[in-house]
């Protein structure tokens, strides 16, 4: 049996008082990002309803597809206009 130790994170307990600070980690498209905590790394992401989530493995590989297509498109739109 492991003995497991809960790291004790004063930037986590800060976030619950005083909420968290999102930066946006990165650009899936022009209107979907996805965003991290700068205090304790919590990641969220916008979502097709317009809504905030946690994001999650499922929710990143659907921004990963996303943001793949967003760039052949944008690639093939640059093709057309030379
Ligand atoms: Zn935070």
């Amino acid at each position: 049996m492991e003995d497991y130790q809960i790291p004790f994170s004063f930037a986590q307990i800060r976030c619950k008082f005083f909420g968290h600070l999102f930066k946006i980690s990165k650009n899936v498209t022009d209107h979907l990002h996805e965003y991290k905590c700068e205090h304790c790394g919590l990641e969220m992401t916008d979502t097709a309803n317009g809504i905030l989530a946690r994001l999650t493995p499922k929710y990143r590989e659907t921004n990963d597809y996303i943001s793949q297509i967003h760039k052949r498109r944008k690639r093939r739109l640059l093709k057309n206009a030379s």
